[in-house]
């Protein structure tokens, strides 16, 4: 679960960060650098706080992508 995911994993495993805002459906890619994934940051996935670039909102559904496959799944789930 990403609960357990810290930084630092995302950091070294290049895993995907993508949100879903509750509020306005929205899907995104979050960047590394923008999470501040990199080497020794033990800060979990879940604890980093996220604000919609769209409406603002600051609830989102986390997940935690490991493949290009995983990443593409995730927005065509959008377009359904
Ligand atoms: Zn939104």
């Amino acid at each position: 679960m990403y609960e357990h995911v810290s930084l630092h994993t995302v950091w070294q495993q290049g895993l995907v960060i993508c949100l879903l805002c509750r509020r306005c459906r929205r899907r995104a890619v979050v960047p590394h650098e923008t999470l501040g994934a990199r080497d020794g940051n033990g800060k979990w996935v879940a604890k980093v706080r996220f604000v919609c670039s769209r409406c603002r909102a600051r609830d989102f559904s986390v997940t935690v992508c490991r493949t290009d496959a995983d990443v593409k799944r995730f927005f065509n789930e959008y377009r359904r």
